[in-house]
């Protein structure tokens, strides 16, 4: 025993535990929840403090001392804590990688919440400075000079001239020689919540609209609901009225939202309803305006915080709701590293705070019905379109029978021609990127195949490349076979090939392809999204991309090319998240006064699937699911962890799980099914070997327990050392 405090620091290193640490012996003690500095091996960490003992297993004379205490009060609040110790033990992670997930890269590395910034200005001789002859002699000096120069007195800060020209640092260089740019420190912008303007008000509400709103006010505590809402129906009026009750209570709301779904017309629609700036939350941000947003919920100046997955562990200082907006889509599950569900989260976030929290969708997860059956969620439904929208009418095109052009059949085609004439807006939706998904050859059937991976090469027509889209690697397109020399063929439709077909069909027409390869440079997403918009565009070609939640006023048409995919799928998902894409893509087609009109190639009419979705919606296709999986005892009718591993050998990513599945044997249980080890899906993926368990279980506790075992015993069995190796609780994709 000893008179000073053992510290518990979480260290952002892979292991299942906390480290004692004696205080420093110079500065502050540090209280829980602040960052430390310690030694840790032969190098220094930053870690939080996360708990305090009079006692360790550590001999006191072996304990080591943290150096520094980073903090002067608790930078993470208990509430903050709980979240992260819930998270590491939830989804069995070291808690000191969860506090990495946590915190703002700046805060990781040590920085202070209020760290100075590097600003560069153009000096005053700058703006008598020829700049015809600099542009001709360094275009690079020209172009930062012309930036720095349009930014005025308080010029730029490094962070974003590194966004705005990444490789500026050597034009400063030759900038600085010259004296016509100069560098200085000061403060980081603190956030600021103010809009001039008025708060805008919005249409009255419907009935329906207006009971969800009611059932919303009836609680302050803990209470889930599922705002079951078609595409169009409101639901964002409802959350905004519910968010400007909170904000006037003088509390804070956290708005979760898709990875693309914080567009900037949903940030102007809500600064203009509540009158206060948002604090965004998302991946586009430079670390410094991260930070900014991050403190200003901390300290509750911040009302509104708006952000993808990783916001919900935001610190909120007066928290009152929590809200998740399209709760079905997949972007709210980290699918690496800590592999989180940022919308299963919420709940266990505001049960902790006794918050009330909202789970928006159209096209709801069949957990998440399952949880209004049994009672413990309120089920609100919004059954009709807002404002007298219709719902769209959906007609399938049999594309066996009907002739077609690359892709684009003729009654597509005809439909396309039809309401642009009649100046609406078409939306052409496959989820396939790339020009052709396969380049095959005619004579000798030879596919081209990605070298590191079991997986086909994706033609790319516009930089005549094979690219793989697992890996990324790629390779230059050549006409003829690699294995036999005979003219090879690209086969099947990706978004660039539709676009093409599209482009040669319909000259006239202003075509918008919007997906991941389109919108790599930095504000492409949003410059395509302000067009299609607006309506400068006359045909949008996309991926899913194009299917979240936008509100694009005039469009009437959506096509849907190469259906089919989810049809046959292997997935106990599959037939739910092909219901959610279609139906989520047909839901942007007539949101305002003229009807929309959806059309669904396939060539697979007669499927069961298409007469459920088209007869009964989403509701037929969830209740059969649901009724399906409670048979197979698929979640949510049981729950899931997968233990992945991948191994330059084969054999050691088979060896690692096997030896997983003994030790999970050794504690037999009634209620746990372990399938595996198999290969994974796609079993070789940029040049290792996959391979995975997944152990089922009829109740949560038992595989928890098993789990909690099983962690630290993978964590210092030889057998680990060869693999990579990850434990997926509550898995969303099975490989
Ligand atoms: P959702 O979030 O369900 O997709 P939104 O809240 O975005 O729906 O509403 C869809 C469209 O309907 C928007 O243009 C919105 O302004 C409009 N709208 C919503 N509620 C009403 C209402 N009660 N009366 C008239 N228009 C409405
Ligand atoms: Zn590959």
């Amino acid at each position: 025993m000893s008179d000073s405090p053992i510290l518990k620091v979480a260290v952002n290193v892979p292991l299942s535990r906390e480290f004692d640490y004696l205080p420093p012996i110079k500065g502050p003690e540090p209280l829980v929840g602040c960052r430390v500095r310690v030694p840790f091996g032969r190098q220094q960490q930053i870690g939080v403090v996360v708990g305090c003992t009079g006692q360790s297993d550590v001999p006191t004379n072996k304990l080591r001392r943290c150096s520094e205490t980073l903090d002067a009060s608790a930078l993470l609040s208990d509430a903050d804590l709980w979240l992260i110790r819930f998270v590491s033990e939830y989804y069995h992670h070291p808690i000191g990688e969860v506090v990495a997930a946590a915190l703002p890269s700046h805060l990781r590395h040590g920085k202070s919440l209020h760290p100075m910034v590097e600003r560069v200005i153009a000096t005053d001789s700058a703006e008598q400075s020829d700049a015809d002859s600099l542009a001709r002699r360094a275009p690079k000096q020209a172009e930062l000079l012309e930036s720095l120069l349009d930014a005025g007195g308080d010029g730029l800060e490094t962070d974003l001239l590194t966004e705005l020209l990444p490789n500026w640092r050597r034009a400063a260089k030759g900038l600085l020689v010259k004296g016509l740019i100069s560098t200085f420190e000061t403060r980081a912008e603190a956030f600021d919540e103010h809009i001039t303007g008025e708060k805008k008000s919005g249409p009255p509400l419907n009935s329906d609209q207006q009971s969800a709103l009611s059932a919303f006010r009836s609680s302050d505590q803990f209470k889930p609901y599922l705002l079951d809402g078609v595409t169009g129906s409101g639901k964002t009026e409802v959350y905004l009225q519910r968010v400007n009750d909170v904000l006037s209570e003088g509390k804070q709301a956290l708005l979760l939202v898709p990875e693309i779904g914080l567009t900037p017309q949903l940030v102007s629609r809500l600064q203009d309803r509540l009158g206060v700036a948002p604090a965004l939350l998302h991946s586009g941000l430079s670390d410094t305006a991260r930070l900014a947003a991050w403190r200003a919920a901390r300290s509750g100046t911040a009302k509104l915080v708006v952000g993808t997955r990783s916001a919900i562990f935001t610190p909120l200082k007066n928290p009152g709701l929590i809200i998740v907006d399209e709760e079905h889509d997949h972007s709210f599950k980290q699918q690496e590293g800590l592999r989180y569900s940022a919308r299963d989260l919420a709940i266990a976030r505001a049960k902790h705070l006794d918050i009330p929290v909202i789970l928006g969708s159209a096209t709801p997860t069949l957990e998440m019905l399952h949880h209004c059956r049994s009672g413990s969620f309120e089920h609100i439904i919004l059954p009709k379109r807002a404002g007298g929208a219709l719902p769209p009418i959906v007609r399938l095109i049999d594309t066996v029978r009907t002739p077609s052009t690359d892709g684009i059949s003729e009654p597509m085609a005809e439909a396309i021609r039809k309401h642009m004439d009649a100046d609406g807006q078409v939306l052409i939706f496959l989820n396939r990127r790339g020009f052709a998904p396969t380049l095959i050859c005619n004579s000798c059937g030879h596919i081209a195949g990605c070298e590191r991976c079991d997986s086909r090469l994706t033609v790319h027509a516009g930089n005549r490349q094979l690219r793989c889209h697992h890996c990324g690697s790629c390779r230059p397109l050549n006409e003829q076979c690699e294995e036999c020399g005979e003219l090879v063929k690209p086969l099947g439709e990706g978004t660039q090939r539709i676009e093409e077909t599209l482009l040669a069909r319909f000259p006239d027409a202003v075509i918008s392809r919007i997906d991941s390869d389109s919108t790599k440079r930095k504000g492409a997403m949003h410059e395509a999204l302000e067009g299609a918009t607006l309506g400068h565009a006359n045909i949008l070609v996309g991926t899913q991309m194009l299917s979240k939640g936008h509100h694009f006023p005039k469009l009437t048409l959506v096509g849907v090319v190469n259906a089919d995919q989810g049809l046959f799928g292997t997935d106990f998902r599959s037939s739910e998240r092909m219901a959610q894409s279609i139906i989520q893509v047909a839901g942007r087609a007539g949101r305002e006064s003229r009807p929309g009109e959806v059309l669904i190639q396939t060539a697979f009419p007669e499927n069961d699937f298409w007469r459920t979705l088209i007869d009964g919606g989403y509701r037929e296709i969830s209740d059969n699911a649901l009724a399906e999986r409670e048979l197979t005892r698929w979640p949510p009718f049981t729950r899931l962890a997968l233990l992945r591993s991948a191994a330059h050998k084969q054999s050691d990513a088979h060896r690692f799980l096997e030896v997983a599945g003994q030790q999970l044997a050794r504690s037999p249980s009634e209620t746990i099914r372990i399938l595996g080890p198999v290969d994974a899906p796609m079993a070789r993926r940029a040049g290792r070997y996959r391979a995975q368990l997944l152990i089922q279980s009829s109740d949560r506790a038992t595989l928890h327990r098993l789990l909690r075992e099983l962690r630290p015993f993978l964590e210092s069995d030889p057998s680990a050392r060869k693999v990579r190796w990850s434990i997926d609780v509550d898995p969303v994709e099975l490989f």
